[in-house]
């Protein structure tokens, strides 16, 4: 059972009708709840962030702190403790905001995306980064490149039931992956932040290239060639919440 939930509203100023909700995948697994990325936790409300700032000003962000990860797994009957993994497509702030309020959860990502995360700059894009988001020292996962395969993309098994597949898609970030789960109704892929909102082609292909990475044309082709796969992107519309409900 994948629970589809909208952990950061974001309207674009122009054109008005663009409205997002970041999407988190909360999964009942064998192996307890896996929350795949967080969205925004309790602090960002509380203390927003110069980046976060930054994007209010870009954007418009509503900032409705019920859209907080651990409150929706509240309202869904569960307690906080049950999320006994998280799992992060990359470590931006509005993926991952949510890490301090499960503190008990193993936080599962790409070694590379950790790196980045603790490590120097290297791309503009890492100024989504805010550090604060692990200031209580979570226990991590950290995962390398093992030579598997998720159907033709290289890919890293996680140690969950039903099977669940971290997909190295490097370039939104420097260690930013897709999560692949299998569901009752068959595979779906969630791609992060490496391909426009629900995989839609309404932006140049330069511009994709240089915000989300290089991986945009083949996710498309791959969804052309695969209807049985369900696509989603870390940034959905808002009526999908709506639909998936
Ligand atoms: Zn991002």
């Amino acid at each position: 059972m994948i629970h589809f939930l909208n952990c950061f509203t974001c309207k674009a100023r122009v054109p008005r009708h663009w409205q997002s909700g970041g999407l988190c995948l909360l999964i009942e697994t064998v192996q307890g709840l896996v929350l795949v990325d967080t969205g925004l936790g309790q602090g960002d409300y509380l203390h927003r962030s110069g980046i976060l700032r930054v994007f209010q000003v870009l954007t418009i962000v509503p900032l409705i702190p019920e859209e907080a990860a651990v409150r929706q797994v509240q309202r869904l009957g569960y307690q906080p403790e049950d999320v006994r993994h998280i799992v992060l497509t990359h470590m931006h702030f509005d993926h991952c905001g949510g890490l301090p309020d499960f503190p008990h959860a193993i936080v599962h990502l790409h070694r590379r995306e950790y790196a980045a995360f603790t490590g120097r700059m290297r791309r503009w894009t890492d100024l989504a980064y805010d550090r604060r988001h692990i200031a209580h020292g979570p226990q991590f996962a950290l995962y390398d490149d093992t030579g598997e395969t998720w159907f033709d993309f290289s890919a890293i098994r996680l140690p969950f039931e039903p099977e669940m597949w971290l997909v190295p898609l490097f370039g939104h970030t420097h260690g930013h992956c897709g999560v692949a789960v299998q569901t009752e109704t068959g595979w779906l892929f969630h791609v992060g932040d490496a391909a426009p909102m629900d995989l839609g082609d309404y932006a140049p292909a330069w511009l994709v290239k240089l915000v989300l990475g290089p991986h945009a044309p083949r996710l498309r082709a791959f969804k052309e060639a695969h209807p049985e796969v369900r696509m989603t992107t870390g940034h959905m519309w808002l009526d999908f919440f709506e639909d998936v409900q």
